[in-house]
């Protein structure tokens, strides 16, 4: 058994977790306790603005709802905003980031404007815009509005290994770090706390599967060690789209309004998973020792996820 160290779910506390979070959250828990690896829970409510501390501890129940507890105390990111000043101050020291005064609406206009740029206008990645501004020019933009904090990525295309996709590489721009009102931005948290917690296996969701390219950039750039990925497919509705708010019947309190069981819940999601058959109704621990030959291309991901 390869030792990758902790892994963990790290959701938003915005509101319940759907079916299809749990099934994200069910395959790194699957993942660490079949490998006898501590399984973390981080709670990303850095934007105030959307998370709450009920919806959180809201989420945990529908975790524990389906059998899985996290090892240690949920991390809430907000709660120690200050971990990631050091990391932060680090990268400018060594060079690695830049101010950038742009607006979205500038930065729409530049990308739009830049069409003999390499990665044409269609790719929405930042062009550089404040790149290389002299420090009288930024004085002058300074006036109108704080800057965000970009990090220099130096290089066009990171190449990675996804264990569950295999070879991927991604094109990537000077992403924020620091958005413009001070909030540490997401791809940064997530590379100091994996870093902090130990977490050397990255299970989460597919739609993630371009960040890890910045978040290996970020890594690297902090001499922290690059984590083993392994993405896993979305569930999608019947429209072949991720489920989202707008989808029905999707929260475990929607199902068992329904008269689905959380029991159900959790044999619909380890069966599109190839864990289980239907009508076993197991545990999460029956599952464990059946997730090391599992792989995700015989997925099925359409909700409900088996025939009903
Ligand atoms: N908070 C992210 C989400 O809910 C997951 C972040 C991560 O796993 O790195 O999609």
């Amino acid at each position: 058994m390869i030792d990758f160290g902790s892994g963990r779910f790290a959701p938003s506390p915005t509101g319940d977790l759907h079916v299809g979070n749990l099934r994200t959250a069910l395959a790194s828990w699957l993942d660490c306790r079949s490998r006898g690896a501590p399984w973390l829970v981080r709670f990303e409510d850095l934007d105030q603005a959307v998370a709450t501390v009920e919806a959180g501890e809201r989420q945990l129940q529908q975790l524990a709802a389906l059998g899985m507890e996290p090892d240690v105390q949920p991390l809430w990111q907000s709660r120690q905003p200050d971990r990631y000043t050091s990391p932060i101050d680090s990268l400018v020291a060594s060079g690695r980031t830049y101010p950038c005064y742009c607006s979205r609406r500038e930065i729409r206009e530049a990308i739009a404007a830049a069409v003999n740029a390499p990665n044409g206008p269609e790719s929405g990645l930042y062009p550089g815009t404040c790149a290389a501004l002299g420090s009288s020019e930024r004085a002058r933009r300074a006036q109108f509005r704080p800057p965000a904090l970009r990090f220099r990525s130096d290089q066009p295309a990171v190449d990675f290994h996804d264990d569950n996709f295999g070879a991927q590489s991604f094109m990537v721009d000077d992403f924020v770090i620091r958005r413009n009102d001070g909030v540490p931005a997401y791809n940064l948290v997530v590379v100091v706390d994996d870093n902090a917690a130990a977490v050397g296996s990255v299970v989460r969701a597919d739609d993630l599967l371009s960040s890890t390219a910045r978040q290996i950039l970020v890594g690297e750039a902090l001499g922290y060690p690059v984590p083993r990925y392994a993405h896993v497919p979305l569930v999608v509705n019947a429209d072949g789209v991720r489920l989202s708010k707008r989808d029905r019947s999707i929260t475990l309190d929607d199902l068992a309004a329904d008269g689905v069981s959380a029991g159900e819940v959790l044999e619909r999601l380890a069966v599109s998973m190839g864990v289980a058959a239907v009508g076993e109704r197991p545990s999460a621990a029956d599952l464990v020792d059946r997730w090391g030959s599992v792989h995700v291309t015989g997925w099925r991901n359409t909700w409900p996820l088996v025939a009903t």
